[in-house]
């Protein structure tokens, strides 16, 4: 029997960029209708990303108005759209990477919905898809990571920064993460980082040039973008690889390519949906990232559960530099 799905819906929408107040909390938007190739999902959990914060600013322009923020969530299949929808049914929990999860129901590509295996809690595969799968797929697929590199990560105690510290731990990569705060810095290097250093104190050139013994790193994973981004090139090795996937402080400045010619550097801007586009990228990335989570006994910290309705708040703390790892949304609330 098929679940009864209501009309309307809570959730968060914006019909302006700007700052927290822009974030409309409603109770009467309409449930989407999914269409072929599409599930609708009820959603449990919903990701917060740093990403929502540059759709809700329009750094990242919104492709229509009103917009309902949100690129992942954890929750129930309740109804399909028909065609090809990989094998799932009503019922399967899943989680998906989909537009507009700030939502009680979100009508996601089937493509993108993956089932959660047995053993996993579902507030656990919330908090770790979208971040854990960037750390993944960069680790990868824009530097691929081996044991005994030496690695910068910038804001690594954020949620994609503990995935960075804990994956790179995994492969025996020597990891120098930045924070700024001891209760960051301390995290970090539960999380694995060797040496962690208090940027908002310390002199961050000059500390990885000393660990490195003046060779520099193999590769920086930098998502705060506009402020450390000509450090990154800096510390980077003869040959080494600058990974720029962020703007937490904003979009790094312009860039004239022969300033890679001074160390032969290469220069890569992921992003995750581009690393996981087809069907097979995206479960056996997600597939991985989970094994490794249960097997490894990986931790998946998440910060706090907000209620949808305090979705302010959270963008608040998150731009705020008040969090670390995930932040989730209950949609109930
Ligand atoms: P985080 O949890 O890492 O939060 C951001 C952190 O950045 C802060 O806690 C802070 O850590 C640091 N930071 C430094 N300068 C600033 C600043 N001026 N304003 C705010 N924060 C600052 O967030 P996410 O893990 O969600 O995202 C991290 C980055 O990764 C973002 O740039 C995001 O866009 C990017 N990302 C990219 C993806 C991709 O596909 N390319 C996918 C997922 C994330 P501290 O206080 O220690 O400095």
């Amino acid at each position: 029997m098929a679940t009864s799905v209501p009309k309307t819906m809570k959730g968060v929408i914006i019909e302006k960029n700007g700052g927290t107040e822009v974030l409309q909390y409603k109770t009467d938007l309409p449930v989407p209708e999914p269409k072929e190739g599409q599930v609708l999902v009820k959603n449990d959990f919903i990701g917060i990303n740093y990403i929502d914060t540059y759709f809700r600013t329009g750094l990242y322009p919104a492709p229509s108005w009103p917009y309902i923020l949100g690129r992942e969530a954890e929750g129930t299949v309740v109804k399909s759209g028909g065609g090809d929808i990989h094998g799932l049914k009503d019922g399967d929990h899943v989680v998906i990477l989909a537009e507009g999860t700030y939502a009680e129901y979100t009508a996601a590509p089937a493509a993108k919905a993956a089932k959660i295996p047995d053993g996993l809690e579902p507030k656990i595969a919330a908090g770790a898809l979208l971040q854990g799968l960037t750390a993944l797929t960069m680790i990868r697929e824009s530097y691929h990571v081996q044991k005994g590199d030496w690695i910068l990560v910038h804001a690594a105690a954020g949620g994609t920064g503990l995935w960075l510290v804990q994956l790179l731990k995994a492969v025996g990569a020597r990891t120098i993460g930045t924070a700024s705060t001891q209760e960051k810095v301390d995290l970090a290097k539960k999380a694995g980082a060797e040496i962690v250093i208090n940027y908002s104190h310390e002199d961050v050139k000059a500390k990885v040039m000393e660990l490195t013994g003046g060779a520099g790193v193999a590769a920086v994973f930098d998502g705060v973008g506009k402020t450390t981004f000509d450090l990154s090139l800096d510390v980077l090795a003869r040959k080494g690889s600058m990974v720029s996937f962020g703007n937490a402080s904003g979009a790094p400045a312009p860039l004239e390519v022969k300033v890679l010619t001074a160390k032969n550097v290469k220069l890569s801007r992921p992003t995750l949906f581009n690393a996981i586009f087809t069907r097979e990228e995206y479960e056996g990335y997600t597939k991985e990232l989970f094994d490794v989570i249960l097997k490894d006994k990986l931790d998946t910290r998440i910060h706090e559960v907000y209620p949808l309705s305090e979705v302010a708040r959270a963008h608040n703390d998150l731009e705020g530099r008040k969090t670390t790892g995930k932040l989730l949304l209950d949609p109930s609330k």
